[in-house]
């Protein structure tokens, strides 16, 4: 796939989307959302295929088996180093046909009117700046290495 696809993009390094890596392998990819965004709430991770499948049915069992290891550590490593009241992960596709997982933790305290979908629809959530997103990377990285 070229250049229109904002995924396949971020994978080279490009365009608006590109965040921290977390992990990589062969298969799949696990990022923090980026800067880009204005300053992300902390633990909100994307679990991305490395070739350009567009769904979830279209995945390899490979691509499959790698995507489901990636979003238990992804989601294991939030618990450990957040602490949040709960980790959420979706599915859904609706913006980029580039197969990707949201894994993303709730922080302590939201409130019950925040949308589970939407933590930034709380004023006084907690955000990071560039220099804690790097070291929040940094520690969610070790859940990837290590053994669980
Ligand atoms: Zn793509």
């Amino acid at each position: 796939m070229g250049n229109e696809c904002p995924i396949c993009d971020k994978h080279r390094g490009i365009g608006a989307l590109v965040g921290p890596v977390i992990y990589a392998d062969d298969l799949v990819l696990v990022t923090h959302r980026p800067l880009t965004e204005g300053t992300p709430v902390p633990g909100y991770l994307f679990v991305e295929t490395r070739r350009h499948a567009p769904t979830l049915s279209t995945l390899t069992d490979a691509e499959a088996q790698a995507v489901g290891w990636a979003a238990r550590r992804a989601a294991h490593a939030l618990h450990v180093e957040l602490a949040p009241e709960f980790v959420f992960s979706a599915i859904t596709g609706l913006s980029v046909a580039h197969f990707h997982q949201h894994v993303f933790a709730r922080p302590h305290g939201t409130p019950a009117s925040v949308p589970w979908t939407n933590a930034d629809a709380w004023p006084d959530a907690p955000h990071l700046d560039a220099c804690a997103l790097g070291e929040l990377c940094d520690r969610l990285a070790i859940h990837f290495v290590t053994e669980h």
